[in-house]
């Protein structure tokens, strides 16, 4: 069976096109500045050259057609005929209570993911144009959708509730939901498999740790806990979003500067973090480069950013009563050794013992980097979101069969 997985935003739509019986990605691109006219479709079909092209693309309708056309194009596409498209899967930021997992979109699906809009704003309304425009396109394909939160949805009610007037739960739903559930999902089943033990039996911390990061205690297979809360700016310190602080200071920084909502959520998501602390860069290669240098300001940066995480993995360990594997995942935990390193150097009171010289292979495959001694097996796992939603379509559609 072949699918096409889509992850849309705001003004981008990212696609990969699966063959699913061997998982193999046929093709995958990304359309960019949707809604302007200098729009940019990137479209790399596997074993071929890799094709660009700019045209005006104002919607997201627009935008699949396009990918269609480039995904049955003579030259550089890989179908034969749109026909061969039999399930289309769905990213989704914000399921909120209502999906505990992915889900054959009906219209009651899409009414639930529009009235979730309130907690994702950014997010969930491109999902649904999304989906509107796979549904134009391809008229009788079925659509499947995977949330960001679902995997987060087995948090019991000590761990998702804030200690704050339980009224605003019961008429607004404000809870701690998580992200990133389909990768920590996906990279703590493979590191079950790749131990070759029972997810069962684990206890293990996922690190996803890229642009945004957060944090989940997998235990049996579940999650119970996560970082990030009712959006994803709790938790640990990221590029550019400050993670934990005193809710005090939202108020006191709004009263003091005079801001507005939107001014002091922008400081929060789009001004802080590393950026705001480095005063030079968000990427944590900047970061690294600049501590090895012994800039004072990437410095701090990196050890505030290494002293959060830390902190948090000693916090699920405590949380589980122990841990057995700590996964590093996303762009920071694939590539940087240097924070792998510094991170577990100070992990040693839980029987973490890094093999430096592993630490430093790349291989883009799932790999061990702790020595056999270790107490805690820490492994680095590419994650790979797409497939996690591919396999969820395949296994919904053939359900719903
Ligand atoms: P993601 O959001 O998972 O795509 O991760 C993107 C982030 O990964 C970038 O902003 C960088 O901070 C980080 N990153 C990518 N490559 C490296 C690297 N070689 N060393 C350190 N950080 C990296």
């Amino acid at each position: 069976m072949k699918l096409l997985v889509i992850n849309a935003g705001s003004s981008s739509l990212k696609y990969q096109l699966y063959d699913m019986t061997d998982e193999s990605v046929l093709a995958k691109g990304l359309v960019e500045r949707i809604g302007m006219d200098s729009s940019i479709l990137t479209h790399k079909p596997t074993g071929k050259e890799e094709v660009t092209e700019v045209s005006e693309i104002l919607e997201h309708t627009t935008a699949i057609r396009k990918v269609l056309e480039k995904l049955t194009d003579k030259e550089h596409g890989v179908l034969a005929s749109v026909n061969e498209i039999q399930a289309v899967g769905h990213r989704v930021v914000h399921g909120g209570e209502a999906f505990k997992g992915s889900a054959l979109v009906t219209p009651e699906v899409k009414a639930e993911i529009r009235r979730l809009f309130d907690l994702a704003p950014l997010h969930n309304p491109p999902a649904i144009m999304g989906i509107n425009a796979s549904e134009a396109n391809m008229p009788g394909v079925p659509n499947v959708v995977a949330f960001d939160t679902a995997f987060h949805q087995t948090m019991d009610e000590k761990v998702y509730l804030y200690p704050i007037p339980r009224v605003l739960y019961k008429k607004h739903r404000v809870r701690r939901y998580g992200a990133h559930g389909t990768s920590h999902q996906y990279v703590s089943r493979v590191a079950a498999e790749y131990l070759n033990r029972p997810i069962e039996d684990l206890k293990i911390i996922t690190c996803h740790i890229g642009n945004g990061a957060s944090l989940t205690a997998v235990k049996g297979g579940v999650s119970v806990d996560t970082s990030m809360g009712l959006t994803p700016l709790e938790g640990l310190m990221m590029g550019t979003r400050s993670g934990d602080l005193d809710p005090t200071v939202v108020t006191f920084v709004m009263n003091k500067e005079e801001l507005s909502i939107s001014e002091v959520n922008s400081m929060l998501n789009k001004h802080s973090g590393l950026l705001a602390i480095s005063g030079s860069s968000s990427d944590m290669r900047d970061i690294t480069d600049g501590w090895e240098a012994g800039k004072p300001n990437e410095t701090l940066a990196f050890e505030m950013y290494e002293y959060r995480l830390r902190k948090y993995i000693g916090s699920y360990a405590a949380a589980m009563n122990g841990v057995d594997v700590i996964v590093f995942t996303a762009g920071v935990g694939e590539n940087s050794a240097i924070v792998r390193e510094k991170t577990c150097e100070n992990l040693s009171y839980l029987g973490v013992e890094l093999d430096k010289e592993l630490n430093k292979i790349r291989s883009g495959e799932p790999r061990r980097i702790s020595t056999p001694n270790s107490k805690v097996e820490v492994l680095v796992i590419p994650t790979n979101e797409e497939l996690m939603i591919a396999r969820d379509t395949l296994h919904i559609v053939q359900e719903s069969k």
